[in-house]
């Protein structure tokens, strides 16, 4: 079979991509394949994204004009589970503080398949429950072997290939686009639901390395009487002694959290920033399979999207994929991977943490919060430019 453009996977990368395409007067057919037999089931996510006037003070204003677009083209209101107005940080046992946080909680596979549905309207392809296997090059064009869920086995050829299956990506392996992740730059996160005396519009996320280990744990109200929970746990340490089943189960006990289903599903999420390269010749990452999740706060959605629609932009003659996300979007996640490195020690140390909370918890609360709003202000860089030292001071043992 040949196409124009093969995206492999259809989630909120893939799937944006595609749609942007055959909106965009893209001369040349798409086709989206993606390995699950429907659309985005089940889902692994917190499903929380922020409202359209949330970030506008914080990001650079291009980048927040992106993140609206790729918002007002994907977020229909019926998606909208629930509202959200404010932000409790609970910090090594201890609430530091509430902040506003108008966000909202999504259905997140009703999401995708609404953006696959309006790209399938204007012209897409796209077909589940066939798995890319491995993709190489020959004569000028990409071949990638795939399976069926029917037991068949065949080859799609494609001008122009895109990598939209997450981290690892089959696309990046095959084609060894890039040089991948270290452990400790990837999250092993779980995702449940569960009944909880929470208040129905705050968020409250827990950061407390006895719980979640170089990461956090959250409550995200559903409005239902239900809260999306789950806790990431850096993959270096997840398997030490504990799983990341047993520090999701010590949360739900801790946080008085009675959990409805009993599967707790897991996934692999990126927060080393963007990876060395995004594209090779005609093969391009995007989404999670280029890194593009905030590494302060673990979104991952409409980061997918952003870099979606800059490639979108570029393969409908705006530009160069590569400059784009250079310019757009790199210096955001250079900064939030910056300062993750800077509170790595927190992160990984109950003890450094209780250390510097007793110092200055408003200090602690307000850097924590202006990175989960992914901060770009000059102001929260000196901040945590000033708490460096402080950090490395905590984190070593007393003489
Ligand atoms: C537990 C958890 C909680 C999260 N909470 C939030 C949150 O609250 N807010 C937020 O913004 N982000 C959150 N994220 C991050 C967010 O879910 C991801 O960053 C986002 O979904 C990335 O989109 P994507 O399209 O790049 O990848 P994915 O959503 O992973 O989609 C990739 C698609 O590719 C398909 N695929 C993979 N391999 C192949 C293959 N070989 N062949 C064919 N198809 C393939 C998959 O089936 C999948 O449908 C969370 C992540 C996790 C794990």
């Amino acid at each position: 079979m040949d196409v124009d453009v093969l995206i492999v996977g259809g989630g909120p990368a893939g799937s944006y991509l595609a749609r942007y395409l055959v909106s965009s007067g893209f001369d040349g057919d798409v086709l989206v394949i993606d390995k699950r037999g429907v659309v985005y089931a089940p889902v692994i996510c917190g499903e929380l994204l922020p409202s359209e006037g949330l970030l506008s003070d914080w990001i650079p204003r291009e980048l927040h004009n992106v993140l609206l677009e790729t918002m007002r083209s994907t977020l229909r209101r019926e998606f909208i589970v629930n509202e959200l107005r404010s932000l409790r940080l609970i910090v090594a046992g201890r609430d530091v503080g509430t902040f506003p946080f108008r966000t909202y909680l999504v259905d997140k596979g009703a999401m995708i398949k609404g953006a696959i549905e309006d790209a399938m309207s204007r012209g897409a392809r796209v077909r589940f429950g066939v798995n890319a296997v491995r993709c190489g090059v020959k004569g000028g064009l990409y071949e990638c072997l795939v399976h069926d869920r029917s037991g068949g086995e065949y080859v799609i050829r494609s001008r122009v290939l895109v990598g939209a299956d997450a981290y690892p990506s089959v696309v990046d392996r095959s084609l060894g686009i890039t040089g991948g992740f270290r452990p400790e730059d990837l999250i092993i996160a779980t995702s449940a639901r569960a009944r909880g005396r929470y208040e129905e519009d705050e968020a409250v996320i827990v950061m407390d390395p006895g719980l979640a280990p170089g990461g956090f744990a959250w409550i995200f109200p559903r409005g239902d009487g239900l809260h999306n929970i789950g806790v990431g746990v850096r993959n270096n340490l997840a398997w030490r002694g504990a799983d990341p089943l047993d520090h999701h189960m010590k949360f739900v006990r801790e946080f008085g959290l009675e959990q409805v289903q009993r599967a707790v599903l897991m996934k692999t999420l990126p927060v080393g920033g963007l990876l060395n390269r995004y594209s090779l010749g005609g093969a391009y990452l995007i989404g999670d399979a280029v890194g593009s999740v905030i590494p302060t706060n673990g979104a991952g959605i409409n980061p997918a999207m952003i870099t979606a629609h800059l490639l979108g932009r570029a393969l409908t003659g705006g530009g160069d994929y590569v400059r784009l996300m250079n310019t757009v979007f790199k210096p955001l996640m250079d900064r939030m991977v910056l300062f993750r490195r800077i509170g790595d020690p927190l992160l990984l140390s109950r003890d450094a943490m209780v250390r510097a909370l007793g110092i200055s918890k408003s200090y602690l609360s307000s850097a924590i919060y202006e990175a989960t709003l992914s901060s770009m202000r000059i102001s929260t860089l000196i901040k945590f430019a000033l708490g460096y030292p402080l950090i490395r001071l905590v984190s070593s043992p007393w003489p």
